[in-house]
């Protein structure tokens, strides 16, 4: 069990009424959240050795974690260092500071540019950290009503800077990123082939399990993965993106939606881990 995993049983045991998600009288994994049958935690990063620098704290909107579709469970399955709070307006939880204060952090806010005051440090390119800190990403994980108000309202986060991306860019950061990847890398073949290989980006098809704002319509793992890419860790950034399309894809079947996701989600996936693990 990971950060997010036991969130979700601490917020579960608080709950007064019986938290009503889409489908739920199917049966569910209680770590993956998806239907029994669909389950992927066989498959999940987490069985593999992951190299990363990166950390992640997770602060998660009241229900947000409850919620199945969530995407912020997908981050602690390839980041072992993920630490995942309730968010509250206060910084009453002594476990969150013990985290934001550890001298091994560089805390960085992840949250669009705009909302930044003048005097604000953004990174939007390339994620600086100081010498011998490693990053820890700090994601406001609710919808983005929630996510605004949780950025207004923790007095305690202004002090760190932000990383933030450009989404428009990010489509096609995704695909270049894969391409550089291939070159010097005897890994994969070409990448013309590794383009047919990516998720239909930047078609309907991939953001499907969450209606958002066009603007902000990337999910959590999503955003998660484009910080690591700008962290520099690019292969961790495509694994997540493939183990989201992995999530996306079942859990749309789980849920008997129409399918939007990428069919070759599993596939994809699978083949990426064999050939780094
Ligand atoms: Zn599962």
């Amino acid at each position: 069990m990971h950060a997010v995993h036991k969130l979700h049983e601490y917020r579960k045991s608080i709950s007064t009424t019986t938290y009503k998600s889409r489908g739920q009288r199917v049966v569910r994994c209680p770590l993956c959240q998806l239907a029994k049958d669909y389950c992927i935690c066989a498959i999940s990063p987490s069985n593999q050795q992951v190299q990363t620098s990166a950390g992640f704290l997770l602060l998660m909107y009241d229900t947000e974690v409850l919620k199945p579709s969530n995407t912020g469970k997908l981050i602690a399955d390839l980041i072992p260092d993920t630490f995942a709070f309730l968010w509250s307006r206060t910084v009453g939880n002594s476990e969150l500071l013990a985290v934001i204060n550890d001298e091994q952090w560089f805390p960085l806010v992840v949250f669009p540019q705009e909302y930044a005051s003048d005097t604000r440090q953004v990174f939007t390119n390339k994620v600086e950290c100081p010498e011998g800190k490693r990053p820890l990403f700090i994601m406001l994980d609710g919808s983005w009503r929630e996510a605004k108000k949780m950025f207004r309202k923790s007095p305690y986060l202004d002090r760190f800077p932000m990383v933030s991306f450009d989404a428009s860019k990010a489509i096609q950061a995704i695909t270049d990123s894969v391409t550089s990847n291939a070159i010097g890398s005897d890994l994969v073949s070409t990448s013309s082939q590794l383009h047919n290989k990516l998720s239909p980006v930047g078609q309907d098809s991939r953001y499907t399990v969450r209606k958002t704002e066009l603007e902000h319509q990337f999910s959590t793992a999503e955003v998660a993965a484009r910080v690591l890419a700008m962290h520099g860790e690019t292969n961790n950034a495509q694994i997540l993106d493939l183990w989201f399309d992995v999530f996306n894809y079942q859990y749309q079947r789980s849920v008997c939606q129409r399918n939007k996701g990428n069919v070759k989600a599993m596939e994809n996936y699978q083949d990426f881990i064999d050939q780094n693990f």
